[in-house]
């Protein structure tokens, strides 16, 4: 009755309201690929991979093609049997992550549906709501100053804010950006675009200035271990891996060499299973979370909403892509401000 009988994958092309700039790279344009899986029974499960070639080296053309062989890697399987379904897709962990993800996602939404029972539920149902971030990318101190001071009025008390093109003027926008939003908190992005040593000169300047930084995301390049070691000790506010961090056995890496405060787990870099594992390391090794996203459309954000309500493991959450890309909503939750509440 539950048994997968065919998959399809289909390539949904996604305008973003306004280009979206970060160190080094702009998108004008998400192309993600959206997977159907069908069971016997007339059900189906939908997941969404957002690929990323600047993270994963993953091309859309490539994932594409993947199409038949995933039918015949997961073809005759129990949605119920899940597990089955995620140790078949790991083989996927190195070349398409993002696959992976959707493809364990949607075996999830299919059980589901089956089950009568929300995803966020067959993954623990530790919390019924979440609050996200909203993310201000790099433009002129003008412009950023603006967006930040617009986005904590609507409601979004925690603002992602990316730098890492000029230490000179990411102080001083960032010294701006608290003055104009007092009582905000800060995830500063800078996207590889420092040195160790700049990354120190950052930390320990806007500390000094009082800026309200709880996460700094991923000062350096991804392969430094070294120079996050390093960093992790001299920067006062907390130092996370994203590039950094893909599957569970970096994070195993980057906790056991003393590299991290914290991870961002994103489902397109990791899919449920190694997002999974990484939750328990952290909770193993006391290291924080935060959970984030690449150029998902709702039904994309979906997914990590369902999987950090479920899990109830984040400290904070990076989910708005949704909110950037021009799209009909189609997500299975509901969306209050800054809240995002899993539904069935
Ligand atoms: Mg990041």
């Amino acid at each position: 009755m539950h048994e997968i009988v065919n998959v399809t994958f289909e390539l949904k092309t996604y305008e973003y309201v306004e280009p979206f700039r970060i160190a080094n790279n702009v998108e004008d344009k998400a192309h993600n690929v959206e997977v159907k899986v069908y069971l016997k029974d007339g059900t189906v499960g939908i997941g969404e991979a957002s690929p990323s070639y600047r993270v994963n080296g993953e091309r859309v053309s490539a994932l594409l093609a993947l199409e038949d062989d995933v039918k015949e890697m997961i073809s005759g399987e129990d949605v119920k049997n899940y597990r089955r379904i995620f140790n078949i897709m790991d083989g996927l962990s190195r070349t398409a992550p993002s696959v992976k993800a959707a493809v364990q996602y949607a075996t999830l939404d299919a059980l589901s549906a089956v089950w009568d029972t929300p995803v966020y539920q067959i993954l623990g149902g530790h919390k019924d709501r979440i609050h996200t971030d909203k993310t201000i990318g790099i433009d002129t101190l003008k412009v950023m100053v603006e967006k930040a001071r617009k986005t904590f009025e609507e409601g979004f008390k925690t603002l992602k804010i990316k730098i890492g093109e000029n230490l000179k003027e990411d102080i001083e926008k960032m010294v701006a950006i608290s003055e104009a939003t007092p009582g905000a908190s800060y995830i500063v992005d800078a996207n590889q675009g420092y040195t160790t040593k700049t990354a120190v000169q950052f930390a320990q300047e806007a500390y000094k200035q009082n800026v309200n930084v709880v996460v700094f995301e991923q000062p350096i390049m991804w392969n430094d271990h070294d120079g996050l070691k390093i960093l992790r000790y001299a920067s006062p506010f907390p130092i996370a891996a994203d590039e950094s961090a893909k599957t569970r056995h970096d994070v195993y890496d980057l906790i056991r060499n003393e590299c991290v405060d914290f991870v961002n787990i994103k489902l397109m870099k990791s899919g449920l299973s190694d997002a999974l594992s990484i939750v328990e390391l952290a909770k193993t090794t006391n290291i924080g979370l935060m959970i984030g996203c690449m150029g998902e459309s709702s039904v994309g954000i979906n997914q990590s909403v369902h999987f950090a309500a479920g899990t109830g493991a984040f400290s904070y959450h990076d989910l708005d892509s949704h909110m950037m890309l021009k799209e009909n909503f189609r997500g299975k939750f509901k969306q209050e401000r800054d809240s995002l509440i899993p539904t069935l």
